[in-house]
């Protein structure tokens, strides 16, 4: 053991978090939590596990702070989505090493970075280290889920928020290495879209389809405001992220309108990864009308998967709906948002993120981005807490996006090294020891 690094040790934690099986549905993340539990404690690290019912624990374990400085959270999650060893080279569960990679579902998403902050905060303790604020690492349940009833980070959150609460949080969401205009960029994510899905309800009168013209066809009808949907160009706004992240580039701008040409004029690659950030967007992904084919149906449900951008409101959002439709007879209904929260960018733990690359890759920088989808951040942020998406990674962030979720996902062990590394350099710099 002693003379085990840093590397071996994340590399064979990770595998054998890989061979336990923790795909949610149903989770059964205990295990996963338990098996934390027996690597960290004798290294001192305190552990608590925390569990709705017993089979889906939460594990929260800490160095005690001295008490008079900001605590800093490692948030991650043990379950994962799941996978088809069909579609698979290696067997999803095998955690097998192979030419520098760990292969198995959630290396990626998001097992490797549990193990990385299981190794920063278990070396960290072992070294002696004792931070100004505790410093805390979470590894919740039920993040690819998350319905009602919750079990992972927001029932955590509710029930037992003492657990969880820290001024600063680092979770997944970004850290990606990017090339944009020739330079490279690691990004972190500060901030995060709403998830805001509705459902538009379109009434029209039934009959039997061999009669057409005495029904009145909701999904015929519906048809048109899919088509308005689709051709919806909502007035492009600029959020302070995205401004940011311009800025960070060389193209900086004051007007939302300006926003895609310059970056365009860097990086064709820059504009892609801002064009959802300017505005809300509509994708229409679920329909539902007749359960009969000989009958034309008074209603149908067009499900919309909505995204806000952080601040904006649903009743935004259904202002620019109705000017498109119109009047008729439809209604909106919509679901309960998730996320749409950030975080300030000018804090002690992005200087900390700042310092970190500036040490491992001095050409290179950290840039703002706010994430079109949604992660377990926005249940913190809404207590207060600093939380950012940043896990560096140097693995091309094509192919990790095409991995995620996917066959054959796997993790660099050089990347699992570099999440060890910053994780360390995040606990010292706000932990404030020396
Ligand atoms: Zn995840």
């Amino acid at each position: 053991m002693a003379t085990r690094t840093l590397r071996d040790e994340v590399v064979s934690l990770l595998q054998g978090l890989i061979r336990i099986d923790t795909v949610n549905p149903p989770g059964n993340e205990t295990r996963a939590a338990e098996h934390l539990r027996a690597y960290l404690e004798p290294f001192g690290v305190d552990c608590e596990l925390y569990a709705r019912v017993p089979e889906r624990a939460n594990l929260v374990a800490r160095i005690r702070g001295t008490g008079d400085g900001p605590r800093l959270l490692f948030l991650s999650h043990t379950d994962t989505v799941l996978a088809d060893p069909a579609e698979w080279t290696v067997d999803p569960w095998s955690g097998e090493l192979r030419d520098g990679q760990v292969w198995g579902r959630g290396a990626l998403d998001m097992k490797g970075q549990v193990a990385a902050s299981a190794v920063a905060i278990a070396s960290l303790a072992r070294e002696g280290f004792r931070p100004r604020g505790d410093l805390i690492f979470a590894a919740t349940a039920d993040e690819e889920v998350g319905d009602d009833p919750d079990y992972g980070l927001s029932w955590l959150c509710r029930e037992h928020p003492d657990a969880v609460r820290a001024e600063f949080a680092i979770n997944e969401g970004a850290g990606d290495r990017v090339e944009v205009g020739g330079r490279a960029y690691y990004l972190c994510a500060t901030a995060e879209k709403m998830s805001s899905p509705f459902v538009l309800r379109v009434h029209g009168r039934s009959g039997h389809a061999s009669l057409p013209s005495i029904a009145d066809n909701a999904l015929v009808k519906a048809a048109a405001y899919v088509e308005e949907i689709a051709a919806l160009e909502p007035e492009p706004q600029l959020i302070p992220e995205v401004e940011a992240f311009l800025a960070a580039i060389g193209a900086p701008v004051s007007r939302a309108e300006d926003a895609l040409g310059a970056a365009r004029a860097v990086d064709p690659a820059a504009a892609t990864m801002i064009d959802a950030l300017l505005s809300a967007t509509f994708s229409p992904t679920m329909i539902m009308a007749s359960h009969k084919r000989n009958v034309i149906p008074a209603l149908t449900e067009v499900t919309v998967d909505c995204r806000l951008l952080p601040g904006q409101t649903q009743a935004e959002a259904e202002r620019l709906l109705r000017s498109a439709f119109g009047e008729g007879d439809y209604e909106i209904v919509w679901r309960e948002g998730q996320g749409g929260t950030r975080s300030a960018m000018q804090t002690p733990l992005w200087e900390a993120a700042e310092s970190f690359i500036a040490e491992v890759e001095p050409g290179a920088r950290v840039a703002p981005i706010c994430v079109a989808g949604f992660t377990d951040s926005h249940w913190l942020r809404e207590f207060g807490t600093v939380a950012y998406g940043f896990f560096p990674v140097k693995m091309d962030p094509d192919l990790a996006a095409r991995l995620v979720h996917s066959a054959d996902e796997r993790a660099d062990v050089d990347d699992l090294e570099l999440g060890v590394r910053w994780l360390r350099h995040a606990a010292l710099a706000i932990g404030g020891q020396s």
